[in-house]
């Protein structure tokens, strides 16, 4: 007789095995929940530690067995089903039953999307050419890592974080390194002139060529590999390889598909629900609607949106007010940020950016909103309290470095 083979399905699905996968499994054991969990990502690894590729990782100071999130056995310890290496491509929220990429169909009682994004790619002339590396996961790192002997000259396109800190790295193997941004000061995206500027002369101090305000007009390319890049200023720029780092897409196609609510990445409310029942989506694809109203890269977010998701799964809904930390490690430069300085209108500068050792305080409307201390692991700490409150402290006293803001806090 034949018998229909039993349809997979487990209380709760986790998309994506990243940092926001990896948090939303924990916690929801943590919180509690008894249901069955799988937690199912594209790549083959265990989940593991993003940020290191582009640092430790790359610069050959940190074995990939020391990445992992959590101890291999962590997961079959809580009894939570990790599928590696399989993409889930469609979502059917009627059905409540998503499909992998091997067809199988299996559905969710609740399902928690936790996708990330992919690198935003070049579209230009050339863009096919060999030897052109992003950096987004252990297999774009290894590819690079690869080709980095053979290679004397680099173009890094995109001044952000993550070209920065390749650049650094590949600084120190004494590879010739020149960094191609669009706009017209580096991290222009995230940080105030200060901090930009200060980067501008410190990777330049380190040998690496910056062209600031210019735009890739094509890749060169000789025998089907790259040979140099052209800009739009009419110079072309000879390199063995290109590090692409201009940004995500996030990754949320079949959730809009199915109908979520979205564009840049899926919309969620401050439970991390997105506009489908009993679907949730957290870190770099998650667009918060209210509070910030952004979407935001970073480890940080996607943890504590990972936490505010279990949560509300459980039956506890706490709204997700997290204050956003980030942090970038640049040749011995330890950049960490507290808060989010969108929407600034006045920074104020602690201590001198010549002793490599400063912060740069953002305010709106009097109100001190975010912190960047480079080297200033003190202010980071300490400047939490004035983002949380929202201190109103006078500019001449915030930029006294004599005063800690500690004090500053008490007054
Ligand atoms: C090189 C690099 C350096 C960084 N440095 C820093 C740093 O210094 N500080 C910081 O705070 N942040 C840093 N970030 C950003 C940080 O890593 C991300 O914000 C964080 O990983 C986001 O977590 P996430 O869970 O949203 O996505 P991810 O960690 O990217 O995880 C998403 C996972 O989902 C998988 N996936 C995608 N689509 C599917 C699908 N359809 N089915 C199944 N699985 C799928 C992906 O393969 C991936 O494994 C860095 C990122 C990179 C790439």
């Amino acid at each position: 007789m034949l018998q229909e083979a039993a349809r997979e399905g487990y209380d709760c699905i986790i998309v994506g095995a990243g940092h926001g996968g990896a948090q939303a499994a924990a916690s929801l054991r943590q919180f509690g929940f008894a249901g069955s969990i799988a937690l199912i990502g594209a790549e083959p690894e265990m989940p593991y530690d993003r940020p290191a590729l582009s640092k430790d990782y790359l610069a050959g100071k940190k074995t990939f067995d020391r990445m992992y999130l959590r101890p291999t056995d962590f997961w079959s310890a809580r009894n939570i089903v990790l599928r590696r290496g399989r993409r889930v491509e469609v979502v059917d929220p009627s059905s409540k039953t998503i499909t992998l990429d091997d067809s199988t169909n299996v559905s969710y009682g609740s399902l928690i999307w936790a996708a990330g994004g992919a690198p935003r790619a070049l579209t230009c002339d050339g863009h096919n050419l060999s030897g052109i590396f992003y950096i987004r996961n252990k297999a774009d790192c290894d590819a690079l890592i690869a080709a980095l002997p053979k290679a004397k000259s680099a173009v890094v396109i995109g001044g952000g974080f993550i070209g920065l800190e390749a650049a650094a790295i590949l600084r120190g193997f004494g590879t010739e390194v020149t960094v191609v941004e669009a706009l017209n000061r580096l991290l222009s995206r995230v940080a105030g002139e200060p901090v930009s500027r200060f980067y501008e002369q410190e990777h330049r101090r380190h040998g690496v060529e910056i062209r600031l305000s210019a735009g890739v007009q094509s890749i060169a390319g000789k025998n089907g590999r790259v040979s140099g890049v052209r800009l739009n200023t009419g110079e072309t720029i000879a390199a063995d390889l290109l590090i692409v780092g201009i940004g995500i897409i996030p990754s949320v196609l079949p959730l809009l598909i199915a109908g979520a609510e979205g564009g840049n990445g899926v919309n969620v409310d401050e439970f991390c629900r997105t506009s489908l029942a009993d679907i949730y989506c957290v870190g770099d694809c998650a667009c918060m609607t209210r509070g910030s109203g952004i979407r935001i890269e970073s480890v940080q977010n996607a943890s504590d949106q990972a936490i505010t998701a279990a949560r509300a799964i459980c039956g506890e809904l706490k709204p997700y007010d997290a204050v956003p930390w980030f942090w970038s490690n640049q040749y011995d430069l330890k950049l960490q940020t507290i808060g989010l300085n969108a929407g600034y209108d006045a920074t104020i500068l602690r201590g001198d950016p010549a002793t490599r050792s400063f912060s740069l305080v953002y305010m709106k409307s009097g109100t001190v909103i975010a912190l960047d201390c480079i080297n200033m692991p003190r202010d980071y700490v300490q400047g939490r309290k004035l983002v949380e409150t929202g201190a109103r402290i006078d500019p001449t006293s915030l930029a006294d470095t004599s005063l800690s803001l500690k004090d500053l806090v008490r007054q």
